[in-house]
């Protein structure tokens, strides 16, 4: 494996493509946003001196010579579903062809595809340089080739791999959006300030951030597609919490705006 394609240059993708060219990989960053490919340009020369990295809007020249490809733009299945048709079409026969999705079946990605045993969803975690796990999800036809691949290219950049069966929101999102979503219902019931909120979980239960901080973290927005995902496979208890509904309606999705449960000045720092 030489040549990596990531599609999409927004918060994961310009991480993803971080760690790849970190690791010695060729990279090829494809956005359909020339403004998310600046970003992610020079987001990724702050770490970088030099790096075997080129950044493209044409999706079918991005995955032509590439030996992996990872999908990671908005959690909305319709939208993956017609990047992985084309990825398939124009990506080499022996590419592996990944999605980051949090939550979504790799099952139903791949049937878009002529090659679901060679697709998997490869999930990362934010600040992804910083984040040492990969959850590897395989779909119902993923090959165990697939997944030994997956698992040699996690260990080359550096990251741990969990092997995970599929099912809505995996090992990792299924929790955190449970938690997250009940620390904001907390909020709108009065149980406490936000920051209390946060503080309690760092200091009572050690976990490194509050859920708050975190959610701003993620992407308001993309925490609401990842609950109204869960909310419909898996039940009522995900039912996403109307503050998170509304922060996102007001255009609140967190540090990447500016404001969600904080508002961050233009360095990304809390004020
Ligand atoms: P984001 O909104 O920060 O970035 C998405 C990018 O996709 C944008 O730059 C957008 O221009 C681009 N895009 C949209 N349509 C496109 C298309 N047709 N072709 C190419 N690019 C396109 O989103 P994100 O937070 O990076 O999330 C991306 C994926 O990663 C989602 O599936 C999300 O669930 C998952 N994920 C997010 C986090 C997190 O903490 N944000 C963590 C793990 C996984």
């Amino acid at each position: 494996m030489e040549r990596i394609t990531i599609i999409g240059a927004g918060t994961m993708g310009k991480g993803i493509a971080l760690v790849c060219a970190q690791a010695g990989f060729e990279v090829i960053v494809q956005d359909i946003q020339q403004e998310s490919l600046d970003k992610c340009k020079s987001y990724i020369d702050r770490f970088l001196d030099a790096g075997n990295i080129r950044y493209m809007t044409s999706l079918e020249e991005a995955v032509a010579s590439s030996d992996l490809v990872i999908e990671a733009v908005l959690e909305i299945m319709d939208l993956k579903k017609s990047i992985f048709k084309t990825m398939d079409q124009f990506s080499p026969r022996h590419a592996i062809l990944a999605t980051n999705t949090s939550t979504m079946s790799p099952t139903e990605i791949a049937s878009h595809t002529s090659r679901p045993e060679k697709c998997i969803a490869l999930h990362f975690f934010n600040p992804v340089h910083k984040m040492k796990l990969i959850e590897v999800v395989t779909g119902l036809e993923t090959s165990k080739e697939t997944v030994k691949a997956a698992f040699d290219f996690g260990s080359k950049i550096g990251k741990e791999c969990v092997k995970i069966n599929e099912f809505p929101g995996f090992a990792t999102s299924r929790m955190n959006c449970l938690i997250g979503n009940e620390a904001m219902n907390m909020v709108m019931e009065g149980v406490g300030s936000i920051a209390d909120i946060d503080q309690a979980m760092k200091l009572g239960l050690n976990h490194p951030m509050g859920p708050l901080e975190l959610a701003d973290l993620v992407g308001l927005d993309s925490r609401l597609r990842n609950m109204e995902y869960l909310h419909k496979t898996l039940g009522e208890k995900f039912r996403p919490c109307p503050i998170l509904q509304k922060y996102v309606s007001a255009g609140w999705t967190g540090k990447k705006a500016g404001r969600g449960f904080y508002q961050y000045d233009e360095r990304g720092n809390k004020i």
